[in-house]
């Protein structure tokens, strides 16, 4: 599903990604760890397309994606990767129901259509009934499945999450793992999830350490 080869990524003097190599595989769920400054964020963004490595390739489903340009590039990354942070950047304004169609609505996708499959969301993640609410309305646990119901709302390759559980107390974050192994077995979905809990890496299918901007 995805593959990256050889990244390089420097700050001014620092080198941040020392030649990293990395595959994920359709319906793998795939941890890294490793301590604060590893690198690993700097390698998700690069994964995702947000950033670019100075060196080195990443191949989505076979399109290199560090060529891709402008709108060219952004139409790419809003149909093909799924993002969710450890904070859920949910627009205060807008009701749960409208986060969540926001990627479609950005892919083009009608309203009817991109409602449909956001509702589907909601009532497989057992939040029908908070279609309506904003997200102040909305516990931790609930925004943070918002979030990832707007990840998911293009059907992308990948889920990138960064931290995603960072923000949830143990019992929220336990759940949300359980969820991201559902998708997994029920859909087939690849996710990539940084973490610095061992615990709940240990609940993918493979955990990766990073190290001084290497995978050791
Ligand atoms: P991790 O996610 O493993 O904690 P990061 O990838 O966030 O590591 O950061 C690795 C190093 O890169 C850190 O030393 C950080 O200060 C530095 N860094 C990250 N992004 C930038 C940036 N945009 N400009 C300069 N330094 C950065
Ligand atoms: P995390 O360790 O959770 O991945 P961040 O990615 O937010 O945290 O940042 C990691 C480190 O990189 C922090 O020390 C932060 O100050 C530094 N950093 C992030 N972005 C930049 C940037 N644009 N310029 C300089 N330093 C950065």
């Amino acid at each position: 599903m995805l593959k990256a080869t050889g990244i390089r990524k420097s700050y001014g003097n620092l080198e941040i990604l020392k030649g990293v190599d990395f595959e994920v595989q359709k319906g793998e769920i795939v941890s890294i760890i490793g301590p604060s400054g590893a690198g690993k964020s700097t390698l998700l963004h690069i994964l995702g397309t947000l950033d670019k490595p100075d060196s080195g390739t990443v191949a989505l489903k076979g399109t290199v994606i560090n060529k891709l340009n402008g709108n060219v590039l952004s139409a790419f990354r809003n149909q093909n990767v799924g993002f969710v942070f450890q904070f859920h950047h949910l627009l205060p304004e807008f009701s749960a129901i409208e986060n969540i169609c926001i990627p479609a609505f950005i892919a083009k996708t009608g309203k009817k259509q991109a409602e449909t499959r956001a509702l589907e969301l909601l009532d497989l993640f057992g939040l029908k009934d908070r279609a309506q609410h904003k997200p102040n309305q909305l516990s931790g646990g609930e925004q943070q499945r918002i979030a990832i119901a707007r990840a998911l709302i293009n059907s992308p390759s990948i889920i990138l999450a960064d931290e995603p559980s960072g923000n949830l107390d143990s019992e929220n974050a336990a759940a949300l793992h359980k969820l991201f192994v559902s998708l997994r077995d029920n859909f087939h979905q690849t996710f990539v999830i940084v973490t610095h809990n061992e615990h709940l890496a240990k609940t993918g299918d493979r955990v990766v350490t990073m190290k001084d901007g290497l995978i050791i």
